[in-house]
């Protein structure tokens, strides 16, 4: 692709004469909607102009996407729109492809067109992670993230049209695979997925009179001797014998070998067919980033001073450039010697913090060090099932640590308007239950309309007569000029 030497797609706020700097947000989820909204509200529109940089329209709130695969909320209300989100900051859809903060530009790829170049005065650098992924054979072609809304809905409808096309299958051994699914890592993301859709598929096949409960096969493959790290040993075993009650097979110290045309063969010598492969086994920073002239730790991750500045290896501040989130390398102040994680809790307050230093950098006072102690963990694992964990001591499990899991993530849940119709969703299912009803087709909704559409007429071959006077037409030009 060609690129175009425009310098700017003129932002609304008065910006493009520059009377007032212009803030860049590349990336518009959890740090950089919290961000933009923050200095949005301490800054005036005459101090600063804000621009959101996202290939997305709306910001995802991750840890309800499990409930939202299970069908406990409706996709819609785990994103929050950026356009109405964000009043008063100008969004930019397109995806970030080169950084070059020397020049004070970054290149945007929009979903159609020529990439174009935009200037700013202060970077943010809010552009998360990706799917940590392995070169195992068949994984690419098989296998589904978990990391996004669009996969979310697409596992779930996957899930539900595997077992409804199983309940008209003679054949066994399809019907086995049909009915197997697959989870790759036992983190947060993993375990809460595992076992939110098994909860929902375990509701959905009560009405099939030919899919028992049993003919269910739900997998969960963990490399380490444990799962969810992020809670006690304890905690995490309680949950371990909870998934293991409801049949779920966990396999722990065991990697994903290969699974090739759904062939899953695990390190443990374990070898079954699965037609459903979801991949939870962790993150890595926003490959961008490698195109970029900032510093990058081996992670690849935008190295942070506990301000949230940029800075080089030596410590030495990058001005004008700010990061935070799952594609920074934030010190653990409370943990000297270690980072911030990849969480949202973390990704939230330090949107906040950000926000607040670049305010304060802009009117000449001293940014202030982000330390934050983490206040516990909360998992959902299918209707009223829970663990959670606050202060390190308090832990709770089953139907209250549910509650609270649910309670808590509404009150992090941006915008008022999501969170009445999220508690507004899961009333109406406490009343009639959720729907479990397949959507498979709508990833392909133009399939029966090009099944019905007519074909164009071949264009008619020349008669005989004419096309002797086709080739003459053709010559003429040239016979002319003889
Ligand atoms: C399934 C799941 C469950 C989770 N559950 C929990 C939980 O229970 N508790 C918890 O604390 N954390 C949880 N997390 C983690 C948490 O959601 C993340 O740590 C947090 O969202 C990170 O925020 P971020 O702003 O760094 O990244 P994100 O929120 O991912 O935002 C990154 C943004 O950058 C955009 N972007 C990507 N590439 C480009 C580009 N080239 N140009 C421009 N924009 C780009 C993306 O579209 C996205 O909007 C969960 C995560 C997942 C996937």
């Amino acid at each position: 692709m060609s690129e175009t030497t425009v310098t700017s797609p003129a932002p609304r706020s008065g910006s493009t004469s520059r009377k007032v700097p212009r803030i860049v947000i590349l990336g518009g989820g959890t740090v950089g909607l919290y961000s933009a909204r923050r200095l949005r509200r301490r800054l005036g529109n005459r101090e600063a102009a804000i621009v959101v940089v996202d290939p997305r329209p709306y910001m995802t709130y991750a840890p309800f996407l499990p409930e939202a695969a299970a069908g406990s909320i409706d996709p819609r209300h785990v994103v929050a729109p950026h356009r109405r989100a964000l009043k008063g900051v100008d969004v930019l859809q397109g995806k970030v492809s080169e950084i070059k903060h020397g020049e004070r530009t970054v290149q945007v790829t929009p979903e159609e067109g020529e990439p174009y170049w935009i200037t700013y005065d202060h970077l943010i650098v809010a552009l998360g992670s990706v799917s940590r992924t392995l070169p195992i054979p068949g994984l690419a072609e098989q296998a589904i993230g978990f990391k996004n809304v669009e996969e979310a809905i697409a596992v779930r409808n996957h899930v539900l049209d595997r077992i409804d096309r199983a309940s008209s299958t003679w054949d066994p051994e399809l019907r086995r695979r049909m009915l197997t699914f697959t989870f790759v890592g036992g983190g947060f993301a993993g375990v809460e997925a595992i076992a939110e859709v098994e909860d929902m598929a375990r509701d959905a096949v009560k009405q099939y009179s030919s899919i028992e409960a049993d003919d269910l096969r739900f997998v969960l493959v963990e490399g380490s001797r444990r799962i969810l790290p992020e809670v006690s040993e304890e905690l995490g075993g309680y949950t371990l014998e909870q998934l293991r009650k409801r049949n779920i097979e966990v396999h722990l110290s065991t990697f994903l070998n290969s699974c090739v045309d759904g062939n899953v063969v695990l390190s443990d010598k374990t070898e079954f067919g699965s037609e459903t492969i979801v991949w939870t086994a962790g993150v890595k920073a926003n490959p961008v980033l490698a195109n970029s002239d900032l510093p990058l730790d081996k992670l690849g991750r935008v190295i942070c001073l506990p301000t949230l500045q940029i800075a080089d290896a030596d410590g030495n501040v990058v001005p004008d450039a700010y990061a935070a989130g799952d594609c920074a390398a934030v010190p653990d102040l409370l943990n000297p010697g270690s980072f911030c994680p990849p969480n949202a809790q973390h990704a939230t307050r330090e949107g906040n913090h950000l926000a607040d230093n670049l305010a304060r950098v802009l009117r000449s006072a001293e940014p202030t060090d982000y330390k934050h102690k983490n206040i516990g963990a909360v998992a959902s694992l299918g209707m009223y099932k829970g663990v959670a964990q606050f202060l390190g001591f308090i832990k709770v499990r089953g139907p209250f640590a549910w509650f609270l899991h649910r309670t808590y993530h509404v009150y992090a849940m941006p915008t008022l308007n999501r969170k009445v119709s999220i508690i507004a969703g899961w009333t109406a299912n406490l009343l009639w239950r959720r729907e479990v009803v397949p959507l498979g087709s709508m990833h392909d909704p133009r399939a029966e309309f090009r099944a019905a559409s007519v074909p164009p007429k071949p264009k008619e071959e020349p008669k005989a007569a004419d096309q002797s006077a086709t080739p003459a037409a053709e010559v003429k030009p040239a016979a002319a000029k003889a």
